[in-house]
């Protein structure tokens, strides 16, 4: 469920929008709220997971015939909470809508518009997916040079900054990824050693072997299900594990049973899910860093950008297919 304002002749000075709901293009007195206008808005395999009402959630689901939440960079034009003023760039939580109302202003970033660094990073490389990158690698799997490391689902989001965060960091990276051009990207332009396509293998656990016949001591997990069993049967003694995300098991009603879970003990594996949103405190110096990476050179992002808010349902619903090459965003408006 997405909302369009579809009159184009208005204007963002015009103080209504006469459409079915119609909206007051200012934040009302009182309210604390900011208006603005939403320029990029983020697709996450995350936003599934609100899809349905799920007990054991970290995250509350969407309210059916709601806007859907999600985050997005925008474009202050009207502001209550004096932190914020009319022309402020500001990232956080905002709606699948052109123009939304947001009340939790204290969620909100500032952003120091930089004309090295593309707007629509901040949902991207400097935003959710990169932090989780950044707080996976660092954090939870405690890298240390020369360590072998694999990641799935290489070439996305988050994906794409691990494996470049673990060549920077001295180790030997495999991505796999589910196209014959994602792999190409991981080997040709994203710097990985090694990269293969997943499809092609009819038996994850020996391609692993294969690419790994030392075995693996970082595998920073995006995918779950069967890469996640064939990663435990190659790992090495004190190997980690990171559960970052299970986007394979998604929309699967049956659960995938493991076979290699003694590998956990035989090896002493240490296997840590985690959240982003736990090393919150790590935020600026994940943005410092990055962003001096970038400048330097020393390291890419691929976006996959759609240039229509109508498409954005099925931008979301391609994730779980590999439809995206990048961090899928959404254009909505450019200024
Ligand atoms: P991506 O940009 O990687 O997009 C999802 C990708 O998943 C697709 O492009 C596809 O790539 C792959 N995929 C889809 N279905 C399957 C499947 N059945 N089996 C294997 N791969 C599949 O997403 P993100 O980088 O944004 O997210 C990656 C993971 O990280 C997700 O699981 C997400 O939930 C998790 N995450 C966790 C966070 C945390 O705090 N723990 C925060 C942010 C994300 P391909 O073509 O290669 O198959």
């Amino acid at each position: 469920i997405f909302k369009r304002y579809t009159n184009e002749s208005v204007q963002e000075t015009d103080m209504e929008l006469k459409l079915g709901n119609p909206i007051k293009l200012e934040a009302p007195k009182g309210s604390n709220a900011v208006l603005v206008k939403n320029l990029y808005l983020s697709c996450d395999p995350y936003m599934r997971g609100r899809m349905r009402d799920f007990h054991r959630s970290y995250i509350p689901p969407f309210s059916p015939g709601s806007a859907i939440e999600g985050l997005g960079v925008s474009r202050v034009l009207d502001s209550d909470d004096p932190n914020f003023k009319r022309g402020d760039l500001v990232t956080g939580y905002t709606n699948w809508e052109e123009y939304t109302l947001i009340k939790k202003t204290n969620e909100l970033r500032k952003i120091q518009q930089d004309d090295g660094i593309p707007l629509s990073y901040h949902v991207g490389l400097l935003g959710m997916p990169g932090f989780t990158a950044y707080v996976g690698f660092y954090e939870v799997c405690a890298p240390k040079k020369g360590d072998y490391v694999y990641v799935s689902a290489a070439s996305g989001a988050v994906g794409q900054l691990v494996g470049q965060l673990a060549k920077l960091h001295g180790c030997y990276v495999v991505g796999s990824a589910g196209t014959s051009q994602k792999v190409e990207l991981l080997k040709n332009k994203l710097g990985f050693d090694e990269a293969f396509n997943y499809k092609d293998e009819s038996d994850l656990e020996s391609a692993l072997t294969r690419y790994f016949p030392q075995g693996i001591d970082i595998y920073f997990d995006n995918v779950g299900g069967g890469m996640l069993d064939a990663a435990l049967a190659n790992m090495r003694a004190h190997g980690r594990v990171a559960i970052c995300g299970m986007v394979s098991q998604n929309n699967r009603t049956d659960p995938q049973s493991f076979r290699n879970m003694f590998s956990i003990i035989s090896k002493r594996i240490t296997i840590k899910g985690f959240l982003q949103s736990d090393f919150i405190h790590l935020y600026p110096r994940f943005l410092e860093e990055i962003t001096g990476y970038y400048k330097q050179g020393k390291i890419v992002y691929i976006e996959n950008m759609n240039h229509d808010i109508e498409t954005s349902p099925a931008a979301f619903v391609g994730l779980f297919s590999g439809k995206n090459v990048g961090k899928q965003v959404i254009c909505v408006a450019t200024e």
